[in-house]
């Protein structure tokens, strides 16, 4: 495969399974399975055809509604879908061929655990453990290497636990969610070590902005309101890939 055919390839897979991945968040909460039946709408529960579930292109033609009944799509379905296409066309264009996917592969993991945070401040163990093994088998084929990946899985999981830990016996409630440190050793195991701090301070800056900028638009964010942690460490961690793989 030439090059330029590796971004387009994986945009198109990057669609597919943002899709996918923005239908499981969305329904989640609600105790719905996006396994179980047919795609159908959120609202009218209109069982949906195949040109209605190509990926962004439907959103815009039905001008975000639902053809049956008007209600509005949830944006959430085309930021997904956009991010799993970003996710693939970055990776491709930085590693056009198998580490590309790998890192796409890395990408849209991120990206399920932070839609899945953002709609139900939940990382599932076995998303977690995913990304984890997915690290692992990356390991086999590319750098950084396995000392490195493995001292980073076990100072991201031990740093974050221990953060937790702290938090509980200091404050008693909980402040990190069960997930978070089992999803940042899971960073630690795809990047290494050295690639930690600055994810975590790439996340913290972000997740301080959004703080800000909610506070200047008007709504309080008192201290006992929960940022999604798997989120932010998401949205910093792609991009240290990126950096690191373009190096
Ligand atoms: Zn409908």
């Amino acid at each position: 495969m030439p090059d330029w055919a590796w971004p387009i390839a994986l945009a198109v897979l990057g669609l597919i399974f943002g899709s996918f991945i923005a239908t499981v968040a969305l329904r989640w909460p609600e105790g719905r399975s996006a396994m179980r039946g047919r795609s159908e709408c959120d609202s009218c529960h209109k069982a949906l055809r195949a040109h209605e579930l190509v990926p962004l292109l439907s959103y815009a033609f039905q001008h975000g509604r639902c053809r049956a009944c008007g209600a509005a799509i949830h944006p959430g379905h085309i930021a997904v879908e956009a991010a799993g296409m970003l996710v693939g066309v970055a990776a491709g264009l930085v590693a056009p061929g198998w580490e590309g996917v790998a890192g796409a592969v890395f990408g849209w993991l991120l990206l399920a655990l932070a839609a899945l945070d953002l709609a139900a401040f939940w990382l599932p163990n076995a998303l977690t453990g995913l990304l984890a093994l997915a690290g692992i088998v990356d390991g086999l084929f590319f750098d950084p290497g396995w000392l490195d990946r493995i001292v980073g899985g076990a100072i991201g999981f031990g740093l974050l636990y221990l953060v937790a830990f702290t938090y509980r016996h200091v404050r008693g409630r909980e402040g990190l969610g069960g997930g978070d440190p089992k999803m940042f050793g899971g960073i630690g195991l795809w990047l290494g070590a050295s690639m930690l701090a600055p994810v975590l301070l790439a996340a913290s800056v972000t997740g301080l902005a959004v703080a800000l900028a909610a506070r200047i638009s008007g709504r309080e964010m008192g201290m006992t309101s929960r940022l999604p942690l798997g989120t932010l460490l998401a949205i910093a961690a792609f991009p240290a890939w990126l950096y690191q793989v373009g190096l």
